[in-house]
């Protein structure tokens, strides 16, 4: 099926009699009648509920759904997208290892690897994210268990060579994790390019509305386990009868760890309320992107041809150098967020900032509504004027999150402000 028809109807079957709608399965626990099953559960022998921290049918639809956006042999919904990135990494990497990051991640992306992983032993190389393969493949270690990126960075909005990414992390016999929270699956499916593990902070495009936190991780199947150094997935796991999950669960084998383990001992399992208001959200994921796109490269355009402006961040302009690579991973389209400088400097954007009246200050990105921030004086205030060069940040910029109302009153909005500057 087409991925907006998998955005509808995906992952939730009814049989007779059931609720058309998916349920909020609003329980902990589940009922059994015999020792024996229950214990087969918990040896993991068959498929079933009986602790909502290691699955509950509502969460478990809507991870059918994304796995099937994504392409993947199975999908796990953490409570934050933080975890899921969290998790992502501690699935497959011990006190001693190392992983290849890119430079241009999330900010808090960047202080869970920077400062908390690397506080308990895991060693990170942050790179550009235009390096050269060449450059690339030396940056592989003897220790290195995973390369890390996003496939439109946030807030930078620089697009990676995913191929390029995959096909160095491969040669060393090691998975690329992406993040593709600000693509989302329908402008790019990172598994089509080579990715094995994919990551989301639903909290974005996918939730839409700004109503629920939370992340995913999607595992493609498609990495070998066995031909790296992954002891955790290919021998004994004593902690579950001596399972070897590449043996057990084959292509499903990192995503069925990252529950069984990782969740079990972690705890950061989605709400199902939260994840039905996901599911909601995914339902139109399809249609939201689609406008979120076109209202942003107008809004773009429009920026660009503004003397008030000094210069627009935007993949799909022609003025910008990733725009080859945006054309060929995003064909369809990028997403909704915008980077700007104005032209004066900090002063004339807050100015600009306050003025508008559609567009709120929202310490957010990626939902229905246009908003608008200044990193320089919010995000990225403890920072000096001159880390804020190093962050790509300028004094003067403002980062803006198209929405979905109409193009022409966005730009309406955005002209009234301008006046005032
Ligand atoms: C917001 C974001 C995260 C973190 O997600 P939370 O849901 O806020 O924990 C991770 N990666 C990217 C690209 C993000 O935009």
């Amino acid at each position: 099926m087409n991925i907006e028809t998998l955005c509808v109807q995906a992952g939730y079957e009814p049989k007779n009699g059931e609720p058309r709608v998916l349920p909020i399965y609003q329980s902990t626990t589940y009922a059994y009648d015999s020792a024996a099953t229950l214990g087969k559960l918990f040896d993991l022998e068959e498929d079933g509920f009986f602790y909502t921290r290691l699955a509950n049918p509502t969460l478990d639809a809507v991870e059918r759904k994304i796995a099937a956006l994504e392409g993947g042999v199975g999908a796990m919904v953490t409570s934050a997208g933080q975890a899921a990135s969290l998790i992502s990494i501690l699935n497959i990497c011990n006190t001693g290892d190392h992983v290849i990051c890119s430079a241009a991640v999330y900010g808090g992306t960047f202080n869970l690897f920077n400062k908390t992983l690397r506080d308990l032993g895991i060693d990170f190389t942050f790179v550009e994210p235009t390096i050269s393969e060449e450059d690339l493949n030396n940056s592989f270690k003897e220790n290195t268990k995973a390369v890390f990126t996003e496939t439109l960075t946030n807030p930078s909005l620089d697009v990676i060579d995913i191929e390029l990414f995959a096909k160095a992390a491969h040669a060393h016999n090691v998975p690329l994790i992406i993040d593709n929270t600000f693509a989302t699956p329908i402008n790019c499916r990172p598994f089509e390019w080579g990715a094995d593990i994919i990551v989301h902070s639903t909290s974005k495009y996918m939730d839409g509305h700004a109503v629920s936190l939370g992340g995913v991780i999607v595992d493609s199947g498609n990495f070998d386990w066995t031909k790296g150094d992954y002891p955790m997935l290919t021998t004994p796991d004593e902690t579950y009868h001596g399972v070897v999950y590449t043996e057990q669960f084959g292509k499903a084998a990192y995503i069925t760890k990252a529950r069984t383990h990782l969740m079990r001992d972690l705890g950061t399992q989605a709400s199902p309320e939260n994840a039905f208001l996901l599911n909601l959200g995914l339902e139109t994921l399809h249609l939201r992107v689609k406008q979120h796109c076109e209202n942003a490269l107008k809004v773009a355009k429009f920026l660009e041809g503004n003397d008030k402006i000094e210069w627009v961040n935007y993949p799909e302009l022609e003025s910008s150098k990733y725009y080859t690579l945006a054309k060929k991973y995003m064909p369809n389209g990028t997403c909704g967020v915008i980077s700007f400088g104005v032209k004066g400097g900090k002063d004339e954007a807050c100015k600009l900032m306050e003025s508008l009246k559609l567009a709120k200050i929202v310490v957010h990105v990626a939902d229905a509504r246009t908003s608008v921030l200044h990193p320089a004086s919010t995000t990225h205030r403890q920072l000096s004027d001159e880390q804020l060069v190093d962050a790509g940040i300028s004094p003067n910029m403002l980062r803006f999150s198209v929405g979905i109302e109409n193009a022409d009153d966005i730009i309406e909005d955005l002209k009234q402000a301008l006046d005032k500057i």
